[in-house]
């Protein structure tokens, strides 16, 4: 399918590996050129050599962190007009609720709230008057059914899913589309994290502890960041033009819910 992108520019935050590598490989693919991001410049550089390469567009990067006001003011500065923006950022340590005290909460709204929303509100007005845009959040399953140990996640994500719902009715008259994508377990370097605590909680292997997470998924294994890209690249298309404020999981039916 021809996603009706080609030349258009992203910006795809938080974006070496994982889940935002495969949106910038995917867009890539679609012959959208990129700002990637991400802190650490080493294997920033090495992604965006890769997809250089396998995709013959342009990639420019930015090593900074974008949950700091001054690490989006360089991405910003360097992406100067984009037509994509996917908003991304690590996601909050898990814990117990007695645990998180006030500094805890401010520092997972900054994160994963507070910085989406400040790209949201520098680059949706330039799109506006240009008539053309997407926006598309990666938030998490935790929005649609709660992982109680990632309280600050729930939390954090609860509020911008709040923002861009109402936000998205807002600027879809002007050309600009704005979704969520809700990824239920990915295998990525957070998904070995959080494996690596359920390992060392229960006093099991990495591998059964992978195992017991499979047995909840319906479709037995975990997503990969290709499957997740490509949905991505479909919410940033031409074709996701009447598709407004909505919150797509991708998590191989480990919800159990009908809608
Ligand atoms: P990942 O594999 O750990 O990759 C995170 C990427 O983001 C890396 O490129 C990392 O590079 C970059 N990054 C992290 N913090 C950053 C910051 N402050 N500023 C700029 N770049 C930053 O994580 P992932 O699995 O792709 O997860 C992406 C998001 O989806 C997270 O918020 C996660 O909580 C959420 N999520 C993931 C899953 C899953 O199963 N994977 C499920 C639900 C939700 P640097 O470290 O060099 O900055």
């Amino acid at each position: 399918m021809d996603l009706g992108i080609s030349g258009k520019r992203a910006l795809v935050c938080a974006s070496s590996k994982g889940l935002g590598r495969g949106c910038a490989e995917a867009l890539a693919g679609a012959g959208v050129h990129l700002v990637m991001n991400a802190r650490g410049e080493g294997a920033l550089e090495e992604a965006a050599a890769e997809i250089r390469a396998a995709h013959g567009v342009e990639v420019a990067t930015v090593a900074a962190d974008i949950t700091t006001e001054e690490g989006r003011a360089r991405v910003l500065e360097a992406a100067g007009e984009v037509d994509i923006l996917v908003n991304n950022a690590g996601g909050p340590p898990p814990g117990m609720w007695t645990d998180w005290e006030r500094e805890d909460f401010i520092k997972a709204l900054d994160a994963n709230m507070l910085a989406p929303i400040a790209m949201i509100k520098a680059l949706v007005p330039g799109m506006m008057e240009r008539g053309w845009g997407r926006v598309v959040n990666i938030t998490s399953q935790s929005v649609k059914s709660p992982i109680a140990v990632l309280g600050l996640s729930n939390s954090a994500r609860a509020g911008l899913t709040g923002y861009v719902a109402g936000t998205s009715r807002q600027v879809a008259g002007k050309g600009v589309i704005m979704n969520n994508l809700l990824p239920g377990i990915h295998d990525t370097a957070r998904a070995e994290a959080l494996d690596s605590g359920v390992a060392e909680r229960e006093g099991i292997t990495m591998e059964e502890a992978k195992a017991q997470r499979c047995a909840t998924i319906p479709a037995g294994r975990y997503g990969t960041p290709q499957e997740f890209g490509a949905m991505c690249a479909f919410l940033s298309s031409q074709h996701a033009g009447f598709m407004v404020g909505q919150n797509v999981l991708l998590d191989g039916g480990a919800v159990n819910a009908t809608l």
